[in-house]
């Protein structure tokens, strides 16, 4: 039995999708950069796909540009903010992807940058009044605020970094790889400079992705050459990329309700389950246990350290992929910089479970049952090395 449960790091792309890029690996191979019949069916395509995207997301087809990704597109709007307004000074947190982390740092050692971190709680959440203080303080500000994270699913008050940004006349940049398609917004009502969306997070295919540069800007182009994507980023569009972008979209937006709804029992069932396991000392990372505050998809838990080897990977064995923030001490291994950030007491297992339209209760009520007889087994090996120690010394 294969349980896939690792949804925040990549999505089963839809088979609708598979369908909607096929053509495109077989009849339709032209080059959107050729003025022949070939060449012309697959820029119609490229045309409709940024057209379906700017639709479900309220914004203009020209500000809308295709890239091979979220890393791609953080790397750009950061850059791109910071090389065409001269920013000295960037506002983030963190808990942020190191897609901007390790872009951010980058400037910041070469001295064209200070960084500012602003305050969060003890559940991962952005302290506001601190970034209004540090927005105060810092005239010509960037702001770089995910909207849902991809470790403990926090969702941040977009809308109200938005108002705050205008405000201080700050740019905003919001990295919202985990939400797109998940989370509604309206890029006519909320303020917002730059975000990024990749296709293999909503069930689309790996290596395409977007980014929104709201039209009132103009930044230099990472990929230089061609001229694709209006200048913005040079080389041949990755054809079944864009097109499968699109159509992932465009389902996830069809059903987005019903999806949300399902999603939101499978993550109250999975915590009332794990609630009510004996096994004790389980918790839960930053907002996860809420589903207001968190994502639906993803729930963040910290489980008591195993002493014969790693919970994650003893799921793995019993074909359940799911992913580690961070080993218990006697693992030795490094813990996610998210979970340091927010956790104080580390000495647990962090295991993130994230969640798809495709899983089902059944295969999270196998989980829980794989838990407790991994902890089962685990107390049965403690407390027979615990006898044979404690024969050796008597
Ligand atoms: N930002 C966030 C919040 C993410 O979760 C990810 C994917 N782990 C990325 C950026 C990078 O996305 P991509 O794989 O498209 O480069």
């Amino acid at each position: 039995m294969e349980i896939y449960c690792d949804n925040a790091a990549t999505t089963a792309v839809d088979p609708e999708v598979v369908k909607a890029i096929l053509p495109y690996l077989t009849s339709n191979y032209g080059n959107p950069s050729s003025s022949h019949w070939a060449g012309r069916k697959v820029k119609e395509a490229i045309a409709s796909s940024r057209q379906t995207i700017a639709g479900l997301l309220g914004a203009d087809t020209n500000e809308i540009f295709f890239v091979s990704g979220a890393t791609e597109a953080n790397n750009l709007a950061l850059s791109g903010a910071i090389n065409a307004y001269e920013i000295s000074h960037v506002i983030t947190s963190k808990i942020e992807h190191k897609a901007v982390l390790q872009t951010l740092a980058v400037y910041e050692k070469a001295g064209d940058i200070e960084i500012s971190f602003v305050k969060l709680d003890d559940f991962g959440n952005v302290d506001l009044k601190h970034l209004e203080n540090l927005l105060k303080a810092n005239p010509q500000t960037l702001i770089s605020l995910m909207h849902g994270n991809n470790e403990i699913g926090n969702i941040t008050d977009i809308a109200a970094i938005g108002v705050l940004a205008k405000q201080y006349n700050a740019i905003f940049h919001t990295d919202t790889t985990q939400t797109i398609g998940k989370l509604p917004f309206n890029l006519k009502e909320i303020n917002i400079d730059f975000l990024v969306g990749s296709a293999h997070k909503f069930h689309g295919p790996k290596g395409a992705g977007f980014i929104y540069i709201n039209k009132k800007h103009k930044i230099k182009p990472y990929i230089i050459g061609g001229g694709q994507e209006n200048g913005q980023r040079g080389g041949t569009e990755n054809v079944i990329g864009i097109v499968g972008l699109a159509k992932a979209l465009e389902l996830s937006y069809r059903s987005k309700e019903v999806v949300q709804t399902h999603l939101a029992k499978l993550k109250k069932h999975f915590i009332s389950s794990l609630d009510d396991l004996t096994i004790g000392g389980i918790t839960f990372n930053g907002e996860s246990r809420s589903v207001h505050k968190s994502l639906n998809n993803i729930v963040s838990v910290a489980f008591p350290c195993l002493s014969s080897g790693n919970l994650v990977s003893k799921l793995d064995n019993l074909g359940i992929a799911v992913s580690g923030g961070s080993a218990c001490s006697n693992l030795g291994s490094g813990g996610s910089h998210v979970i340091s950030a927010i956790y104080k007491n580390p000495d647990k297992e962090i295991v993130r479970f994230s969640f798809s339209k495709f899983n089902t209760i059944e295969e999270l009520d196998f989980i829980v049952k794989a838990i407790i007889s991994i902890y089962q087994k685990d107390r049965i090996e403690e407390a027979k090395d615990y006898v044979q120690t404690f024969n050796l010394a008597s």
